[in-house]
Formats: C-alpha cells, structure tokens, sequence
C-alpha cells in the first residue's frame, strides 16, 4: 500500500550513516516502549480509587513515576529528532552537490534540452522533498509502525481482544483511503513541480532578458505570461493541497468510529464485568496512542509520495550521460601546437544537415589561421568542434598530430585557450574574471594579460582598479571591454593554441590592430585561430579559410585570396571604403 521503494533507493545513504539511524530509530523504539506505561499506571490507579484501595504512598509513587517518564521522554525526543533530521541534512549536501557536479560536467547539447528552470527545480524543490522523505520519512515509517505493533500487542493481550478487534473494524477503510489519496497526491505532485519548473524558467528568462523586454515594450505581455504560469502553477498546488486536506478529515472520522465503538461496547464489557473500570480507561488511553501512527500513516504516504517523484526527477537528471566521451586510455605525449582537419565533417546532434563539410587545412606550430565567412557560415562550429565539445568519431581533426577524440579533455583544455563568441564575465572582481582558468596568477600576470588586450587604460576609468566589481552589483562594460576582458583571461593561460571566435568584433579598427600586433610580438612561436568579419583582423594569417553554408570555398593567403578576386577580395574592398568614408 506505501511504496517503500524510495527510501530503499537512498539505502546507500542509510548504510553510510548507519551509526546515526541505529541509535536514533533505537531511541524510538525505547520512546514507543516507555509510552505504553503510563496508560497502564493510570488505569491502575483508577481501579484502586473504585476499590478503594488507593493509598498515598501508590499515588506518590506513581506521579514520581509520570514525572520521570515525562523527563526521560523529552530527553529522548530531542535525542533521535537531532540523529535523524540532521542525517537527513546531510541527505540533502550530498544530493546537492552530487547535482552540482553532474550539472557541471554535462555538455552544451544537455542543456540545450533541459530548461534551466527546471534544473534549479530539482535543486530547490525536489531536494527538500527527499530530504523529507528521509527525515519525517524515516521517522514516520519506523516509529508508526513500533507503535501501532507494541500499543496493540498491549491491548490485546492486557485487556481484551475481542474489544481490540472490535475497535480495529474502521481501519481497513483508513488504508484504502490513504492508499487512494496516495495515489492521486502522487499524480498531482508531479504536475505542480512541472509548472513550478516552467515558472522557474519563465523568471529566469525575464530577469536575465529584461533589457530586450523593455527594449522591445513587451513587459505587459511578459507580466501577462507570467500571470498565466504563475496561476497554472497555483491551480496545481491547489489541487495537491485539496487532496492533502481531505487526508486529515477522513482519518479522524475513522479514528473516532474506533472511540465509538471502544466506548461504547467497552462499557457493556465493564456493566458484564469483563473488564474493570480501570481497564476501560487505559483501553481509551492505548486507542488515544493509536492516534498519531495512523495519521502518520498519512502523512507518511504522502511524504513518500511526494519523495518518490522528486527522487524520480532527480535520478532522471543524474543518469544523463554527458555526451561527449573522454578516451579510457588517452595519449599523454608531449605533442607540438600544430592544428590539422583532413576532410572534417560535422553536424550538430540531432541534426542531419552537416555544418560543417569536407574541410580540409593544416596549420603548423606558431602559425597564424583566419576563417572568414558569411554569418551562419560555420566559423563558430569549427571552433568548438576543435575544443571538443560535442561528440565525434570520425578522427579527422588533429591537435599535435593526434585525433582529438584520442586527447584526454584536459590536455585538450591545457593546450587551446579559447574565447567563445558569447562572452560571459561572471559577478566578481576584474581581476577574478581575468585569473578565471589560472586562480593563483599574480597581479603581475593579470595586468599584463590586460596589457596585451588593450585593457590596461580602461581600467584607469575605475575607481577600484583590477577590483572593480564586475556585472549586477558593479560596474557596467560596454560590449568592447567585456571583449577585452574575455580576451584578457584567455591570454593569461599562455596556451600554445589561442582560439580567437570573432572576439575583436566589439573594438574599433585602432584596438584591434595594437591587439593584434601584441599578439603577434607575444605569441610568435605560437599558433593562433582567428575567425572575424572585419578580414583586416586575419589579414596577416598565413591560412586563411573563405567558409560558406560549412564548405571551405577559398582558401589562402591575404595576397593570394587577392588574386582570386573573389568573394574575400570583394568584401575586402568594400569593408576598406566603408573605412576610408568612416575616416
Ligand atoms: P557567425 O558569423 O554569425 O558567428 P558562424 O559562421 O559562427 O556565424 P555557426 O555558429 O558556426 O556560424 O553556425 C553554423 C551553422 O550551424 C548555422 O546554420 C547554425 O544554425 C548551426 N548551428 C549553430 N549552433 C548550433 C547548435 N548548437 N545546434 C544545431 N545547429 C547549430
Ligand atoms: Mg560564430
């Protein structure tokens, strides 16, 4: 009826932590025992006050007796409550930072399926959930289960079956209830996270997109969508908690059936004298006891429930593969900087029409590669297929002369610094975001990485210097500095291959030549990728690649691609009038 299949999912926490569950369900079972006196004691001093036989010194004895119990009780309640919620917190790092982990090693194409809402669901929603589960859960199960066991062991063996059994009638009606509603809260759980993560996505696009919102005066249609989320998410909540209040009721219907009938043919047993008055009082105080494991049954099924489908969306999470594979046995040589692609085709995941084909180039250590091309062109795949990032079996892109499918990610990484189109600066200091891929570089290191992407007088115009806060609660960069910036912390790293992904787009033409000439002076004996629209930025390579719809259609030096009077010589005429008129 209570599908246990959760908490035996998180068995391998319980074993880890089994010291701390073995005392505090042992506390538990001491508590469920110690509770069974006092009805006991009190229906004893009950049929003494009727014979008359009470005396003072059984009176004094028994209330010490109570106070103790009562003592002992609080002891232990405070005992295994600290064991078991705490273990459960523990429950609960440990998922978080198993999700985090699993988070951080997934690939592009991951999250280019799942919804971020609905990931930071999972962390914040179905965490706790389970974190429940195994606390409340835990607790609920064992604790119940002693109770209702011990209690009803008393009962029928202290003072009379057929009264127990009478007074049992009800409860099979009590499990078929909260095994339907069990059901049904199931259901309806599921649904309510599933808006709470579309709502989730729904803030974090807003947030993150408010500029182009207000830019484009969509906030009353965004306030409207997110209404409409917003009260789909409350109408699923609601339906969870219309189930969840129906629980309460009906138990306690059921339970006070049971006080009926105790009562009532309880009192026909005392008039026949098959049991005494004593034994009818301590009767009530046991089906009082009962009380709690069956609403805890309830609650139980409905923490479970609730558990189970959280522990489902995360388990769905932490089984996902990143799908990029790193080779068991990577190849650990020492390899030169050189970059090579024999007849390279690719295309995305889940995608049939190659983005990139046939493309063939071969690029010595300390050289220089441009790929120009129209947008949309391929320039941008051809570098992230070079970083590896998404699957690849063919073996026909080169790093050092090895397939890179054959390169550990981490050599990989060693070897390319890489500034992605997007730039992304993280909400920290200049400084933190330069040393991002290097922690420990010295201030030296950063401003002359600075230096090098023409940075370092930008960062005259804060107060703060290299500790001027960057983003929400710091200064805003224009487009060109959060450019440099990117470019900055790649030239930190000093790899022997930069890849440059249209990374001087945002800086005027002066920039991007004294940028360029660092580069040059810097990195001269290294090998360095350069996509641009602007071919000035390439100008000098001694390959550059012409791409269209993914096929390298020229290809060249700047003066040979001249000749060919084609499409780089075309471009490259108009782009030097548009600069000639710009002055
Ligand atoms: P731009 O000059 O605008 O940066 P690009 O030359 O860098 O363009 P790419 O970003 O490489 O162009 O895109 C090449 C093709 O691959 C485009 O048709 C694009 O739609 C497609 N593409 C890009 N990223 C993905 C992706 N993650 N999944 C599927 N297709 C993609
Ligand atoms: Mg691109």
């Amino acid at each position: 009826m209570i599908s246990l299949k959760t908490l035996k999912e998180l068995s391998w926490f319980f074993r880890a932590h089994w010291k701390r569950y073995t005392i505090g369900i042992a506390f538990l079972f001491f508590i469920d025992i110690l509770m069974l006196w006092p009805p006991r004691l009190i229906g004893e001093t009950v049929d003494a006050m009727r014979n008359s036989s009470l005396t003072a010194q059984d009176l004094t004895r028994t209330v010490t007796i109570l106070l103790a119990l009562g003592v002992g009780l609080y002891a232990m309640r405070f005992a295994w409550r600290y064991l078991l919620n705490g273990g459960a917190l523990i429950l609960e790092r440990t998922l978080r930072e198993r999700l985090f982990g699993h988070l951080t090693r997934m690939t592009p194409s991951f999250y280019h399926r799942k919804r971020s809402g609905d990931l930071m669901a999972v962390a914040t929603n179905d965490i706790p959930a389970i974190e429940q589960t195994a606390s409340t859960g835990v607790l609920t199960l064992v604790d119940s289960l002693f109770m209702t066991l011990l209690t009803l062991g008393v009962m029928v063996t202290a003072i009379d079956w057929k009264l127990t059994l009478a007074a049992l009638i009800p409860m099979p009606f009590l499990a078929w209830s909260t095994a339907y509603y069990g059901r049904l809260l199931h259901e309806r759980f599921y649904l309510a996270q599933e808006a709470f993560g579309e709502m989730n996505d729904h803030v974090q696009q807003s947030i993150s997109g408010v500029r182009v919102l207000r830019a484009f005066v969509q906030e009353k249609e965004d306030i409207e969508a997110y209404r409409r989320v917003s009260e789909k998410t409350l109408e699923r909540n609601v339906s969870v908690s219309r189930i969840d209040a129906l629980f309460e009721p009906t138990i306690a219907i059921i339970i006070g059936f049971s006080f009926l009938i105790g009562l009532g043919y309880g009192t026909y047993l005392v008039f026949t004298s098959a049991i005494s008055l004593g034994e009818l009082v301590a009767f009530n105080l046991y089906l009082g006891l009962l009380i709690w494991p069956m609403f805890a049954f309830g609650w139980l099924v409905n923490v479970l429930q609730r558990g189970g489908a959280s522990h489902k969306r995360l388990s769905e999470l932490l089984v996902e593969q990143p799908d990029v594979h790193e080779v068991d046995h990577p190849i650990a040589a020492e390899t030169p900087h050189t970059v090579e692609a024999r007849h390279f085709s690719f295309a995305y995941p889940g995608s049939d029409k190659l983005a990139l084909s046939d493309i063939t180039f071969s690029l010595g250590e300390g050289e220089t590669l441009g790929i120009v091309g129209r947008t949309g062109s391929g320039k941008s795949t051809l570098c992230r297929a070079l970083l590896h990032q998404y699957e690849m079996k063919s073996q026909t892109l080169f790093v050092g002369g090895v397939p890179i499918e054959e390169l550990s990610f981490d050599t990989l990484r060693q070897k390319i610094a890489y500034v992605p189109q997007e730039h992304l600066l993280f909400s920290r200091t200049i400084a933190e975001n330069v040393s991002f891929g290097k922690p420990g570089a010295s201030e030296a290191e950063v401003l002359h990485a600075m230096r090098l992407a023409e940075m370092e007088s930008d960062l005259m115009q804060f107060r703060e210097g290299l500790k001027t806060m960057v983003g929400e609660k710091g200064v805003t960069l224009s487009g060109g500095q959060k450019q440099r910036i990117s470019i900055a912390r790649a030239l930190l790293l000093d790899a022997g291959i930069l890849v440059l992904d249209d990374s001087l787009s945002a800086v005027d033409a002066r920039t991007e030549e004294a940028i360029l000439r660092h580069l040059r002076q810097e990195r001269a004996n290294k090998t360095t990728i350069i996509t641009a629209h602007r071919l000035s930025a390439v100008q000098h390579a001694e390959l550059i690649l012409v791409l269209d719809e993914g096929r390298i259609v020229e290809r060249g030096t700047h003066a040979e691609l001249m000749q060919q009077n084609g499409w780089y010589a075309e471009q490259y005429r108009k782009q030097q009038m548009e600069q000639d008129v710009a002055g």
